[in-house]
């Protein structure tokens, strides 16, 4: 399967950070086996998609309608009319943030795919679900509630990312890791058949250029999602390499 990196710059970046996605952008074209991706803040999406030449662009979310009276939203089609080619669905932050329930992340995924943007679906658990032993069967009901109607696994990553691992600098273990993906992977044979075992799996939170190599070589971990370490090509450089 080949690797997908993506860079989450949350509400960071300004145009002058434009000049760290062109480093991430030769980065990807050093490494033409490994899927790039940047989301930006979504001021930045059109400027970068217009210039990227291996890296893709996309959104760190959409709204669930085409259109309408939905204040400070961006649908997916404008994501898309702008050069996007993906969008984040269901970060936790917005979880949190937003109060999006899996019910809303649902429905966000399928308007992302209708209008042609790869979904990048995020679940993961909080600390006290972890520490209550809960964490699989957590996420597990995060996965099936996200991906409720007609999905198309081709244009579907999927990003475990514990809450807890987040811009802590605390990392999952890496049996754990791989417990998780397992779960995930049966999750999404069972739901999608034959091609749910082609559905990316990525893991997210705290990963860097260091802990990359371990992280990347746990069965089952397709990629990552990184946000800190994205914000600098020199520091989201190595994680592509490692991958
Ligand atoms: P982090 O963020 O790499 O800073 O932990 C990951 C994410 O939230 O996607």
């Amino acid at each position: 399967m080949r690797p997908y990196i993506i860079a989450n710059w949350k509400m960071n970046g300004s145009f002058d950070a434009l000049d760290e996605a062109w480093g991430i952008d030769e980065a990807a074209g050093e490494y033409r086996d490994v899927d790039v991706a940047i989301c930006p803040p979504a001021t930045l999406i059109a400027p970068m998609a217009d210039e990227l030449s291996y890296a893709k662009a996309g959104a760190q979310d959409c709204h669930q309608a085409e259109s309408g009276a939905h204040t400070g939203c961006l649908s997916a089609n404008m994501i898309g009319e702008v050069g996007g080619t993906l969008a984040i669905v269901g970060h936790s932050e917005r979880r949190q943030d937003q109060a999006e329930t899996s019910a809303i992340v649902a429905e966000k995924l399928i308007a992302a795919q209708k209008t042609g943007l790869e979904a990048i679906l995020c679940i993961g658990e909080p600390l006290d679900v972890r520490d209550a032993g809960e964490a699989e069967s957590y996420v597990c009901q995060q996965l099936a509630e996200s991906l409720v109607g007609d999905i198309d696994p081709a244009m579907l990553t999927v990003a475990y990312e514990p809450i807890w691992a987040i811009g802590t600098g605390r990392v999952a273990g890496e049996s754990d890791i791989a417990a998780m993906h397992a779960a995930c992977r049966a999750q999404l044979v069972e739901r999608f058949g034959d091609v749910g075992a082609g559905v990316r799996l990525l893991y997210g939170g705290s990963v860097k250029g260091e802990n990359a190599p371990q992280i990347l070589a746990i069965d089952d971990v397709n990629g990552a999602l990184v946000g800190g370490a994205s914000l600098k090509a020199e520091t989201f450089a190595p994680i592509i390499a490692a991958a």
